[in-house]
């Protein structure tokens, strides 16, 4: 009788070939600095959002070299919209490595392609396989929690024991010579049958020997220990003109939207009105003496991150006499088009059409 092991493999590669309508636009690439480029940008975006982000990254640059010699504000600018910027920073890190330490060639062996800034196993495995046909299985969510019901795991997935336990299940499972297939075959499988929510399993080519289907187990797997803890920030951003221009900065500190750009922020504890914030330590140390004046308070604004949600306000101000303000920078206001800032001040800046100024 043939394993369950077995059956899995043969029955999941005939669904791919007879079955599998999943149509991504970069299925079948083998262009390793394209593939590279789709997994980067799809991390934690949706398709239809991350798509037309691919092609202009393509457009602007062919060529990983391309991309390594590109300034950095302009790729920024490129990536505006997408968020989670440390992975824009990382992506053109990692192409100047190749540039330096490859000559412009992509590494094309697991630990080099490993050993790239921002690449992790997931990554590396979906290079290494797509292109280059090597055997090294994906794990990603689908991969997870088609594995954990199929064999009725109930080890964590977000557990040591069961990161351990899942890549070794995935990698005994990979047929020589196909994994590339195999890979391509088990996440699509993850999001159009064995979904998170009402999976096909009426019509499942594994229902004979899945563990989770035949123990009522299915909505339960697979299991996550930690439960995500979102933190709560509010960001009072002062809008300060002087003459034509205002105070922006960089954001450089090891925090979120690194490289990215902002107006001068005072950060609190907990949601602050215009005469708290006006009445506080950083607001006296940011302006000291200098007669002020509050044209304007925005609407709040929210932007949600994976760890953490951001409640920004915007307060328009007009200062008397220019302050000194290390860190920031004085920006004629008809250029803020050049820098790249993070989503919550683009929506504000679109949604105010700088009226607020
Ligand atoms: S029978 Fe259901 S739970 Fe089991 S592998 Fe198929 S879709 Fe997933």
């Amino acid at each position: 009788m043939i394993s369950p092991r077995h059956f899995f493999t043969e029955k999941l590669l005939e669904w791919n070939r007879e079955m599998n309508t999943r149509n991504m636009p970069w299925k079948g690439e083998k262009n390793p600095y394209r593939i590279w480029l789709s997994e980067i940008i799809l991390q934690q975006t949706r398709v239809e959002q991350g798509w037309p982000y691919y092609e202009r990254f393509i457009q602007n640059y062919p060529t990983v070299t391309k991309l390594a010699a590109a300034p950095e504000e302009e790729v920024f600018r490129l990536w505006q919209g997408l968020g989670y910027y440390a992975r824009c920073k990382n992506m053109l890190a990692a192409a100047r490595q190749i540039t330096n330490l490859h000559h412009g060639k992509f590494p094309d062996q697991y630990e080099e392609i490993k050993a790239l800034k921002g690449i992790g196993p997931y990554t590396a495995a979906a290079i290494a396989s797509f292109a280059f046909n090597l055997p090294y299985a994906v794990l990603d969510g689908n991969v997870f929690r088609v594995l954990s019901r199929y064999f009725g795991i109930e080890t964590p997935i977000d557990s040591t024991a069961g990161k351990k336990q899942f890549d070794t299940l995935a990698q005994e499972l990979l047929p020589e010579g196909a994994s590339s297939e195999y890979n391509q075959s088990i996440m699509d499988f993850g999001a159009v049958v064995c979904k998170p929510q009402q999976p096909l399993c009426a019509d499942c080519p594994l229902r004979k020997k899945c563990v989770a289907l035949h123990n009522q187990l299915v909505p339960l797997l697979p299991i996550k220990t930690k439960k995500l803890k979102i933190k709560k920030r509010y960001f009072n951003y002062l809008l300060v003109n002087y003459k034509e221009e205002i105070f922006i900065r960089k954001r450089t500190d090891s925090d979120i939207w690194q490289n990215l750009h902002e107006f001068i922020l005072i950060e609190t504890p907990a949601p602050s009105d215009i005469t708290a914030i006006q009445s506080s330590e950083a607001f006296r140390q940011l302006f000291g003496n200098i007669t002020f004046e509050i044209d304007r308070v925005s609407a709040p604004f929210k932007q949600q991150l994976t760890h953490q949600t951001i409640h920004s306000q915007f307060i328009s101000i007009t200062l008397k006499k220019r302050p000194d303000l290390p860190g920031y920078m004085l920006v004629a206001r008809n250029s803020l088009n050049n820098y790249a800032f993070p989503k919550t001040i683009t929506t504000f800046l679109e949604s105010n059409h700088l009226q607020l100024f």
